[in-house]
């Protein structure tokens, strides 16, 4: 664009805004995918387009505020709606669940923050976030199956979208997985969103308390079962509620076997599984959905196929809005010269209790995040699982992999007495995270040394 022509590369920008049923959000995002801000508010329930709009509007201008930038510093934006979306003519084309259908969007917006405005379908993106910075990142085909209060999913070919011939392609959730089984919100009956969707499993939840049977989910909802949130499914599971734990179960083997269905269909390298559900009850899920994909009766000419879980979490859709956004403007992520690496900070040196990075030097183990920001190591997460803080498990993994690293550093001590436990192994490898853990002042040299999208956990002090 002629009015970003005379930026420099420094400087180039883009929105990545994520309109969901509850709250838009919408991020400030930087060439390499680091984001520089984000902010948040609620999507209006009532009113009509245009009150949608506003909440766009309110938090793209408070995300490009807080950053200290105005929106003449953003080269373009791209907006993720949950629907069906026309993206040659940036329309949406409907949204079942928000006032949005029919609404020029791209243009509406185009008008109102004068730069390019590219509009996708959400889990499209978020497909495509995952092949840019994410568990895909280094596969040509990949399908995120994203488990929410529905099922959405996207297909990404060689760094492009696989949008279909009518734009509807990747409706994995209305797959029919049950012939006759319950009835879906599409209308059609037995969809694999109406088996294993978060309304799904809430509807069944429900339909045992009303049969009789107890469950905690009661207990932890305060007896209002109309909404049970995936954040309460997991309470109830890490809890071993015998009605959560049997329809959880029952939703791990619908979603396993839509993953064989996915692989023979397309036989991806690569399907990514997210959303809200698979966020809070991995822990539970992956073990069925892994059995069921390694039963797989059919074979393949070699080995590969693999199921992994998101690395993105919430930001793989925001992520993919901003690739989109970039390809608008003529600068795809996937073209070899527009690619632009994340720049880190240099660890200048350790000594026993301290650590010294940028110049600044810390007297406690600390992490460096994807982003290149240099945090306090939270000691509690692992004291409060091992009793000592020289374990590192997948609760702080979480922590300081936030972003989706290439690969993690782990400083162990000058004499190495900081270990990766089992768990943490599994939970890097089942998002394709490489690890490196080595005593402390060869984990820095060799962090230092790797060029790649990476993060650290450096222990210095006991
Ligand atoms: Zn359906």
């Amino acid at each position: 664009m002629a009015k970003n022509g005379g930026k420099s590369e420094k400087e180039r920008l883009y929105l990545g805004v994520d309109v969901g049923g509850t709250k838009v959000q919408a991020s400030l995002v930087e060439e390499s995918g680091a984001r520089i801000a984000r902010d948040r508010c609620r999507t209006p329930r009532d009113g009509g387009p245009e009150d949608v709009l506003s909440a766009i509007e309110t938090a793209v201008a408070a995300a490009v505020k807080k950053a200290g930038f105005e929106l003449a510093d953003v080269a373009a934006m791209a907006v993720a709606v949950p629907g069906v979306v026309d993206p040659d003519s940036a329309r949406v084309v409907v949204t079942p669940n928000m006032c949005l259908s029919g609404v020029d969007i791209g243009r509406l917006l185009g008008d109102r923050f004068d730069m390019p405005v590219a509009v996708g379908n959400d889990c499209n993106l978020g497909a495509l976030g995952e092949k840019w910075l994410g568990s895909a990142s280094w596969a040509e085909s990949v399908v995120a199956i994203l488990v929410g209060t529905g099922i959405g999913s996207g297909i990404v070919l060689g760094g492009k979208l696989w949008r279909g011939s009518r734009e509807a392609a990747a409706e994995i959730g209305h797959i029919v997985m049950q012939i006759g089984g319950p009835k879906c919100g599409c209308g059609n009956y037995g969809c694999f969103e109406a088996l294993a969707g978060r309304a799904a499993i809430e509807r069944d939840i429900r339909a045992a308390v009303d049969s009789g049977r107890g469950s905690l989910v009661t207990q932890l909802t305060d007896g209002d079962l109309s909404v049970i949130r995936s954040g309460i499914l997991r309470r109830a599971l890490a809890a071993e509620d015998e009605v959560v734990t049997e329809i959880m179960h029952r939703a791990a083997e619908v979603i396993g076997h839509a993953c064989l269905t996915v692989r023979h269909l397309i036989d991806p390298e690569v399907i990514v599984l997210g959303g809200g559900v698979m966020q809070a009850c991995h822990a539970f899920m992956m073990p069925t959905i892994e059995e069921i994909v390694a039963a797989d009766q059919l074979p393949g000419a070699r080995e590969g196929g693999r199921v992994l879980l998101s690395a993105l979490g919430d930001d793989a859709v925001v992520l993919g809005a901003v690739a989109l956004a970039r390809r608008l403007v003529g600068r795809s992520p996937f073209k070899r010269r527009f690619q632009k690496k994340q720049e880190y900070p240099k660890i200048d040196e350790t000594s026993f209790g301290q650590i010294t990075v940028k110049g600044k030097t810390h007297s406690r183990d600390v992490y460096i995040l994807v982003n290149g920001k240099v945090k306090k190591r939270n000691k509690s997460l692992a004291k409060d699982t091992y009793g000592n803080s020289h374990v590192v498990g997948p609760k702080e993994l979480d922590l300081v992999c936030r972003g989706g690293p290439e690969v993690i550093f782990i400083g162990s001590g000058q004499s190495g007495a900081a270990k990766l436990d089992e768990q943490g192994r599994k939970y890097l490898s089942q998002r394709s995270i490489g690890v490196e853990v080595l005593p402390t002042p060869q984990a820095v040299e060799a962090y230092n040394k790797s060029d790649r999208r990476k993060a650290a956990l450096i222990h210095v002090t006991c």
